[in-house]
């Protein structure tokens, strides 16, 4: 039959040849062979025209399959390390730089398999979307303090580079990967924590490997699936890895930032919940032990089953969330964790049974605004699991005390009331439960000794969905943020320095995202201060605040759309968002009723108690440190680092805006204290297809994120300046004997520079200018005579 459609015929019999080249060059068909079969001389006999189109489109696919084999060989090469970098690998070294010739240089890397090019010192990261073999042990060895130019463009060069630079000079590093949320950020921080443990070879192999632990564990609880991503991080993340001024790994410590706990009552269409509820259910469902920590084994519980019917996956059958289970677990052990761990189970447990209490009205002639616990079973599987009482639980969801004039009310909850009362309580569980786990990975890698460290931040990237709320809107206020300090520190900072040196350095114009920011983080007219304004008035409504807004924000880069009720958009540096107002305000005030604090503090449940024994507050950077970076960026938010630190004293009134811009700024404070290195992830198309690049969404994100305008800079400009006494200091050895001890002088400086051969660097009033290349070459110099 299929030869009536002879074209359909010839469509599917060649991509069956296809497939086969593709998926196994081995074993491959031969293709001749198959054009002896009967049935295709049967064709071939029938009709010429389809013949000729038949070799037509075999000799394409075999084409095809050539060039990936090509492909496919060239890696295995490469795992036979047979690497081989070129000029090509630097967009600096391009001879005509526009946006065109980039886009088509990085589009034929990619075909190449070539994923990472460098900006000068700057490294953009195209996402695979598939395994590479290139990051076994032995490449981590190749790069290890190999000359950048001898190998080809890597994320373990970066991680390299801030490792030789710490050991190099004792200074602080500070890796920062950006790029939109699926762009590759988190699986370069994880490269980057594998490059770094095994440079840091400590002789203690437990500490590498607890370090090792660190990322499943806290993404096991923090990353979740979304419509873009299957592992999308839904907090910041900020890690610190701990060395001796030798070199060795000693620590780490992670900070957290903004989880997004309302993902733990709701999620969009098409998303799920955090990992962990599906792995602990699968888990426990196999070891069969669903009983133990009263879940029900029929039904996944509310919180984690497909909201719309359809079962989307089965979550028992899943062979990958059992695997995950037995991980965490590992993760656990490995880590040094105990017998807590069966507490955050329970707690864990407790919060899908909280997601299954439900309410009813009681309507009675004295009171209407009533509600009660109709089905007994999810409330004393939550009260069992949380050692609280159930009559307690119920009264604190059902009601509320009130003080007035020194008399103690109780007033009833409806049923609204109630079930909000009931998600705060999941979401606070949850936060709460999420900042210990990551306080006990801080205490169990915690070192007393002064070192140094490599920071890596891995924030969640910019997001723009169908529908976008409060969470989008921080997610997109730090990516703000990121982008601001990239520009401080790329163009702003060394503009400034070339003209008080009196350089001269032609100037780079960049799209500078500081009056957004500012519109953002501006006290008191921003918008996280009116909202924060608005959330203060009990009577206060989306309604109220979307006009706020409006007569308050008068910036070109907000509006409000004509037609579409309760929203505002954004334009945002990565694109324009709309924004639904609906639920800010609630989700501001993030509001935890003290009595279901007061039942949660009676638990017998230790690990309960110490959540709720008292504000979790962060121990975060006291901010001692600053500089010009941080000074520039905190002025501009109208507030000094003491206001910020004075914000957090006042825990208990923090809405979640106000903790907001303090984390940020305890982040920003993190990061200028180390020398950055930037990765920039770039995602070549949105399907998460292997080898497709797509040239549109690659233009957009190079735009914004300045890639051209980098180049410009990398090439013209000196990205390091070191004053006279410094650089002197630092490299005398080059020029001078080591007890000659020569004066920190400008000619002394002149002199270091002209032995080492340096070509294209310049003098200041008070400092040398380098270029980005300048540095490894003297370092390298350094080495061979040290
Ligand atoms: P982000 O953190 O930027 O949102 P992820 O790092 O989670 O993005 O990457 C999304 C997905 O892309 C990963 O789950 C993985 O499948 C793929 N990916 C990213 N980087 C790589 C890489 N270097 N090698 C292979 N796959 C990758
Ligand atoms: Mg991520």
């Amino acid at each position: 039959p299929t030869l009536r459609n002879p074209e359909e015929w010839c469509r599917s019999f060649s991509h069956f040849i296809a497939q086969c080249l593709i998926k196994d060059f081995e074993t491959r068909p031969s293709v001749t062979h198959l054009l002896e079969h009967p049935f295709i001389k049967q064709a071939h006999g029938k009709d010429m025209a389809l013949s000729q189109q038949l070799s037509t489109l075999i000799h394409e696919q075999q084409e095809l399959g050539c060039k990936l084999k090509t492909k496919h060989e060239r890696i295995n090469t490469r795992k036979t390390l047979i690497i081989e970098s070129s000029p090509d690998d630097d967009l600096v070294n391009l001879e005509v730089l526009d946006e065109e010739t980039i886009i088509k240089h990085l589009s034929k890397r990619y075909d190449e398999l070539q994923i990472y090019t460098y900006v000068g010192d700057i490294l953009i990261a195209l996402n695979p979307f598939q395994n590479l073999s290139i990051y076994s042990p032995q490449f981590s060895k190749l790069y290890h303090g190999a000359k950048r130019a001898d190998n080809p463009p890597h994320i373990f060069a970066t991680a390299d580079a801030a490792y030789q630079g710490m050991v190099t000079f004792c200074k602080d590093q500070c890796i920062i990967i950006s790029g939109e949320s699926g762009a590759g950020k988190t699986e370069s921080a994880h490269l980057i924590v594998q490059h770094l443990t095994f440079l840091g070879k400590a002789n203690n192999r437990t500490l590498r490997e607890k370090i090792l632990q660190v990322n499943p564990l806290v993404e096991a609880f923090g990353n979740a699936c979304t419509a873009i991503n299957d592992n999308s991080s839904r907090f910041g993340k900020y890690l610190e890895m701990k060395f001796t001024p030798t070199g060795a790994v000693m620590g780490a410590k992670i900070s957290e930032y903004l989880l997004e706990k309302s993902r733990v009552i709701k999620q969009a269409t098409g998303e799920k919940n955090f990992h962990i509820f599906y792995y602990i259910y699968a888990g426990l469902y196999h070891q069969e032990k669903l009983k133990n920590y009263r879940l029900p084994d029929k039904k996944p519980p509310r919180y984690i089953e497909n909201q719309h019917g359809k079962v989307m996956q089965d979550i028992t059958s899943s062979e990958l969330y059992k695997e995950q289970f037995n991980a965490i677990q590992d993760c656990f052990r490995i880590i040094g964790f105990t017998d807590q761990v069966n507490s955050v189970y329970r707690i864990l447990c407790a919060i899908l049974n909280t997601g299954n209490i439900e309410f009813t009205a009681i309507t009675s002639q004295h009171q209407t605004d009533k509600s009660e616990v109709p089905n007994a079973e999810a409330l004393g599987n939550t009260a069992a699991l949380l050692c609280i009482g159930p009559e307690e639980l119920q009264e604190a969801l059902t009601s509320h005390c009130v003080v007035t004039r020194g008399e103690t009310i109780i007033r009833t909850n409806t049923v609204d009331k109630a079930t909000d009362v009931r998600d705060a309580m999941s979401k606070a569980l949850y936060g709460r439960l999420f900042s210990w786990i990551v306080n006990r990975i801080n205490a169990l890698l915690h070192v007393a000794e002064s070192g140094m460290n490599v920071g890596i931040l891995d924030i969640f990237g910019f997001e723009n969905f169908k529908r976008n709320s409060f969470e989008q809107l921080c997610i997109n206020i730090a990516n703000e943020q990121i982008q601001f300090y990239f520009n401080q520190h790329i163009f702003a900072l060394e503009q400034m320095e070339y003209q008080r040196e009196g350089v001269d350095a032609s100037l780079v114009e960049y799209e500078d995202n500081r009056p957004i920011l500012d519109m953002f983080l501006q006290k008191p007219m921003g918008l996280l201060s009116l909202l924060d304004e608005e959330s203060r008035f009990p009577q206060a409504t989306d309604q109220t605040l979307v006009d706020k807004f409006e007569d308050n924000l008068r910036y070109k880069y907000f509006w409000r759309p004509k037609r579409v009720e309760l929203c505002f958009g954004i334009q945002h540096y990565a694109g324009k968002v709309l924004y639904s107002v609906n639920g800010f305000l609630e989700k501001n005030r993030d509001t935890l009723p003290a009595d279901v604090v007061v039942v949660l503090r009676t638990s017998e449940n230790k690990l309960l108690q110490q959540l709720f024994s008292s504000p979790l507050t962060k121990t975060g950077n006291t901010h001692t440190k600053s500089n010009n970076v941080l000074d520039s960026c905190v002025s501009r938010c109208g507030e000094g680092i003491n206001g910020i630190a004075c914000e957090t004293t006042n825990m208990r009134r923090q809405t979640v805006a106000s903790y907001f811009r303090y984390s940020l700024m305890d982040l920003l404070s993190k990061m200028v204290v180390g020398q950055p290195h930037f990765v920039r992830c770039i995602k070549p198309n949105d399907d998460r297809q292997a080898l497709r690049f797509c040239k549109e969404r690659v233009t957009a994100q190079l735009r914004y994120t300045g890639i051209l305008e980098t180049v410009n800079i990398r090439r013209q400009g000196y990205s390091h300046r070191v004053l006279f006494e410094e650089f002197v200091n630092r490299y005398y050895y080059l020029a001078f004997r080591a007890h000659q001890m020569p004066n920190t002088s400008k000619e002394n400086a002149v002199a270091i520079l002209e032995r080492a051969k340096l070509e294209n660097w310049v003098l200041g009033k008070t400092k040398v200018f380098l270029k980005y290349y300048h540095v490894e070459q003297l370092n390298l110099l350094l080495r061979e005579v040290i």
